[in-house]
């Protein structure tokens, strides 16, 4: 693999590894995605004047542009065209596609395994970034139970897209039989949690089921309903109380059942009980009510952890009492200007990688740190059926105008001119024509029996076949 092939000095990574003694300091940044990524184009700028390496090591060689994560699954835009690809993006960083698996703090050394590998490594630093993300907070089996047996969530694409195939498998079965009762139940979508995440999922699928089901000779309207549970006393409890109603108002409009100081406490293949003890049919759950830091930070020993599992920081993004470890994103508990943690958005994230990197050249260049304060600058939430509400800076909007404004903002904010572009063009199409309600293969187990098994002695299955 050639390693930052720009420059004389640099070599292969294995070779690097040796000749740790003559090689320039190394900052390795754990996760590529938003906070990862974003940070690593940062310490290539010359206004740094930092002359380091950059390791990211990342699962993916791909982070996900989440804002349009619900859009891809439910195919308003093309899947690929939501991922951002990591090398391109940072080009001037290197990038190992590995598995993180541990941390010894006291050599400066982290371990990953090579993704289609099953070798430990280790690479050392002089400086570590720790930029996970964040996982979908499932709650223990005595609250709610059956949730990561029989729940759908939305954190991958392969998620969204399992959602997507979901919803046509059902609509193909539900119009194959003649049990009305049997097909409503086919055809009731769950979701819990209300906030953000839970409201994009119902607002785009539903408009998905419904207008899929256009092509459904058997499938009427009263067949499909969609219900979303949560604990809160209102949806999008993170915008004001009027932006809420309203949305909510909109949402009951299209026969969506709201059911807010409530939740889910047992998941079942074909039922959920809710916590009033009543029993609702249902085929299809979707969990988006919260999220935890992922479990691998507690296996990353030296790292000081929050009594929640995040990466403990000072406002200058170090982690506490660690000299060369600093957090962003999801996973860091990073205090903001009134000492509260900044909250899990990838508009924060995006903003605290340029005072992560000037403090990283504060550090090499014996300045002091600075405080990276950085504060919400909005919410948009599209609620589908081209409606939307939004709070930006002190300014509410609701409807048509704030549908519009999302998407003109994210779409700006997709990086690349030439991805831009494809979104835009998805839209287009997708406002001219209907969309494919197509599965896109989600469900790997249909098509094993299409393998040949190769067992020994078994004639039919070890000749070539030259069968046409
Ligand atoms: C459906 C959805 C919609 C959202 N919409 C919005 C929105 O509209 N606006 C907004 O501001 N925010 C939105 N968010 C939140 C936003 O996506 C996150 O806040 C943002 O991604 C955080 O950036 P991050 O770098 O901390 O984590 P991520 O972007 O998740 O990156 C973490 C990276 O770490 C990697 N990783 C984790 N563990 C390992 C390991 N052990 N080994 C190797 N690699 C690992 C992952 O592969 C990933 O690439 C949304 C989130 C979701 C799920």
């Amino acid at each position: 693999m050639p390693w930052m092939a720009s420059s004389a000095d640099r070599m292969p990574l294995s070779l690097v590894e040796e000749t740790v003694l003559s090689r320039r300091k190394r900052i390795v940044v754990l996760g590529g995605g938003f906070g990862g990524s974003y940070l690593a184009k940062e310490l290539s700028r010359r206004k740094y004047g930092l002359d380091v390496d950059v390791v990211i090591i990342d699962r993916n060689n791909y982070f996900i542009f989440y804002p349009l994560l619900i859009e891809a699954g439910c195919g308003s835009i093309e899947p690929r065209h939501c991922t951002v690809p990591i090398r391109e993006f940072s080009p001037k960083a290197d990038l190992l596609m590995a598995e993180i698996v541990g941390l010894d703090t006291t050599a400066s050394e982290v371990s990953y395994q090579l993704i289609g590998d099953d070798q430990t490594r280790q690479l050392s630093y002089d400086h570590l970034i720790v930029a996970l993300g964040s996982v979908t907070r499932i709650l223990p089996d005595h609250i709610v139970s059956g949730v990561r047996e029989h729940a759908f969530f939305m954190k991958h694409m392969s998620d969204a897209v399992a959602i997507r195939d979901r919803a046509v498998e059902l609509l193909e079965l539900a119009n194959a039989i003649d049990d009305v009762e049997e097909r409503r139940r086919l055809l009731h979508f769950v979701i819990v949690g209300g906030n953000v995440t839970g409201i994009e999922v119902i607002g785009e699928l539903e408009v998905f089921v419904r207008d899929a089901s256009a092509y459904y000779h058997n499938i009427s309207d009263d067949d499909i309903t969609f219900s979303i549970y949560d604990l809160s006393p209102r949806l999008l409890a993170v915008l004001p109380e009027k932006l809420s109603v309203w949305g909510t108002k909109k949402l009951r409009e299209r026969g969506i059942r709201i059911h807010t100081g409530k939740s889910i406490k047992e998941v079942h293949a074909d039922h959920v009980i809710d916590s009033d003890d009543q029993k609702i049919g249902c085929r299809t759950v979707i969990w988006t009510a919260g999220i935890a830091p992922p479990p691998i930070l507690k296996e990353l020993d030296g790292l000081p952890l929050n009594k929640f599992g995040g990466l403990d920081c000072q406002s200058d993004y170090r982690a506490v009492g660690t000299e060369n470890i600093w957090g962003l994103g999801d996973c860091a508990s990073v205090p903001g200007p009134d000492g509260k943690p900044m909250p899990p958005l990838a508009q924060i994230a995006i903003r605290q990688a340029p005072q992560v990197a000037a403090n990283i050249a504060a550090v090499e260049q014996s300045r002091p740190t600075k405080p990276g304060h950085v504060a919400l600058q909005g919410i948009l939430v599209p609620l589908g059926r081209h409606r939307g509400v939004a709070s930006l800076k002190g300014i509410r909007v609701h409807g048509f105008l704030a549908w519009f404004m999302w998407r003109c903002i994210y779409l700006l904010k997709t990086p690349r001119f030439g991805r831009r572009m494809a979104v835009l063009t998805d839209w287009v199409l997708n406002a001219l024509y209907r969309k494919d309600y197509v599965q896109l293969g989600m469900r790997p187990e249909a098509h094993r029996d299409m393998c040949s098994s190769h067992s020994e002695g078994d004639e039919t299955t070890n000749q070539d076949s030259g069968e046409s």
